[in-house]
């Protein structure tokens, strides 16, 4: 999906010995949205912007390693060891001598002439890692400006992390001028480096520049035009994560030293083996438990006792990513948490008094088609007619910011009407729901209108097995068989296909058959036919209801 930016110049910070002046580029393709203000909680918020740089970078994918140098060394000291070997004998010994003498000579021209090529090819590798370095950033960051809160979201590169930072305009000294609305911001790696040196004796400007629509025309090499092919996965699972949070969740709170045992925890044990979740034990008045396995470890957060009424255990996935927490912890009063259920997506809100920051884990990450199926966020949850919905909108765009509960009693309708409308709104994009003040507030992705059946499911076989959920065509049976494994028995569509899956304690599909042709021919190497895929989406939402 393309996205075509425009910005005013580039975001800045410029350092002194007195002070800091920080100026975001905003979009001026889009609505004007600016901000000037004097930070007062420097060091707080020099952190939670940290926090947020980790999240867009953040790429837990597996990365092969490169062993050519290993590689490259070892065929080096055979040589030198097989030479050492046969020198046994003193006439060898000089013939060798002799020869390595012509081996150096050899070698010296031999590199004199491949100089210039390997002069080429270094910067080419560097125009590469360049060129692939700048794309960690063309996820630049959305900043909102509403009339409580200014906020950035942000989307990790690996499609699997969503960031927030919220800041009250408490944060702020004095505001001097602001307009509602949303835009993107230029954002560079030198960007971050710089609010490192952010300050508590150095007072900070913030300003997100409104000269980007005051600067005359004529003037237009100031700007820089970007235009970037968002993937389309990217594009879905950022309204995938955006979606949950309007979810009921299982919540609590969380002592920041329990988060700061977490991470002491993930960083001093290695994973070789599955399973590799994190499995939260919630009884009612009660200290949290959470236990990490494969260790079979177990933290016990005594300053945090579960205050709701029922016994449950989550399990979530992708526990690395809670390390981004890691920066927040000296300055956050508490963690919110929010567990949509095992396998689902999780949020972790810090509460860094007039600052808050809430961490987005999907319960998959990109290219992970073993785990496909799991939960269609997108889907429709309530239906709201075309007028009622639109009205909605614009209601709540009155306010930017507003609870399901004072819009219904605003607008003397149901509030399930509401959070129907809303749901579809978070889902194309518009509206984004705030898990920390619980209101919904307008925010608009992209300045174009996103093509929301396009982006809805990630091919015809993902679509194509929601629609026989919906038309009642799939049952689905299953069983433990041991090792935390699942065996999953399904009939499926019109001509009733049988498939039979396993799903192993990572919630990973491991082994899957099915009769139809698409199975037969390819089997799983492009990804679970669409019979596979219902039966698995039909056996997690009978686990789910
Ligand atoms: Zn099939």
């Amino acid at each position: 999906m393309l996205f075509n930016y425009k910005y005013s110049g580039s975001s800045q910070v410029d350092s002194n010995a007195s002070s800091t002046s920080m100026s975001f580029a905003p979009d001026t393709l889009r609505e004007p949205t600016f901000f000037r203000g004097t930070l007062s909680k420097n060091i707080p918020f020099r952190e939670a912007i940290s926090a947020l740089h980790d999240v867009v970078t953040s790429d837990l994918r597996w990365k092969p390693k490169d062993k050519d140098e290993y590689k490259a060394w070892a065929a080096e000291q055979e040589r030198i060891y097989l030479e050492e070997m046969r020198a046994k004998s003193e006439p060898i010994k000089i013939k060798v001598k002799e020869l390595q003498k012509q081996l150096s000579v050899i070698n010296a021209q031999s590199s004199r002439i491949m100089r210039p090529f390997y002069e080429a090819q270094s910067k080419f590798y560097s125009y590469l890692y360049k060129k692939d370095y700048d794309a960690w950033f063309v996820l630049d960051p959305v900043i909102t400006v509403h009339p409580d809160e200014i906020f950035y979201e942000c989307f990790s590169q690996d499609e699997s992390s969503y960031g927030r930072l919220g800041c009250s305009y408490e944060v702020f000294k004095n505001i001097n001028e602001f307009e509602c609305g949303t835009t993107n911001i230029d954002y560079s790696d030198a960007l971050y480096k710089e609010f490192q040196k952010i300050r508590n004796y150095k007072e900070t400007d913030f300003v997100v520049d409104p000269s980007g629509f005051e600067v005359n025309t004529d003037n237009e090499d100031s700007f820089k035009e970007l235009k970037i092919d968002l993937p389309d996965s990217w594009v879905r699972g950022f309204l995938q994560v955006s979606s949950a949070m309007t979810l009921d969740s299982t919540q609590f709170d969380l002592h920041p030293m329990d988060v700061y045992n977490f991470c002491f925890m993930l960083r001093r044990n290695k994973t070789r083996v599955g399973p590799r979740y994190i499995k939260f034990v919630l009884e009612p008045g009660q200290p949290i438990k959470a236990i990490f396995e494969p260790w079979g470890k177990e933290i016990v957060c005594e300053r945090s006792p579960y205050l709701g009424n029922e016994s449950k255990e989550v399990k979530i996935w992708g526990r690395r990513r809670l390390l981004i927490l890691e920066r927040l912890i000296p300055v956050a009063k508490k963690f919110k948490v929010r567990l949509l259920g095992t396998g689902l997506p999780s949020f972790f809100i810090a509460d860094l008094g007039d600052m808050n920051f809430t961490l987005g884990l999907s319960g998959w990450t990109k290219n992970d088609w073993s785990k496909a199926g799991n939960f269609d966020l997108m889907a429709p949850r309530a239906d709201v007619d075309l007028y009622t919905k639109k009205k909605i909108f614009e209601t709540l765009k009155e306010n930017w910011q507003e609870s399901s509960d004072d819009l219904a009693k605003r607008m003397n309708l149901d509030k399930s009407i509401i959070t129907g409308a809303l749901s579809a709104y978070t889902q194309a994009g518009s509206v984004m729901y705030d898990m920390n003040k619980n209101v919904y507030r307008v925010r608009e992705l992209s300045r174009e209108k996103l093509p929301m059946d396009k982006l809805r499911f990630s091919n015809e076989r993902e679509r194509s097995a929601n629609q026989m959920i919906s038309q009642n065509r799939v049952s689905s049976n299953g069983q433990s068989i041991g090792d935390g494994k699942i065996k999953i028995t399904g009939s499926v569509g019109r001509n009733q296909y049988n498939t039979e899956l396993v799903i192993d304690s990572d919630q990973r599909l491991i082994e899957a058959e099915c009769q139809c042709h698409f199975h037969q021919k390819n089997k799983l190497f492009q990804g679970p036919c669409e019979h596979i895929l219902a039966t698995r989406i039909h056996f997690n939402k009978s686990k789910f209801n």
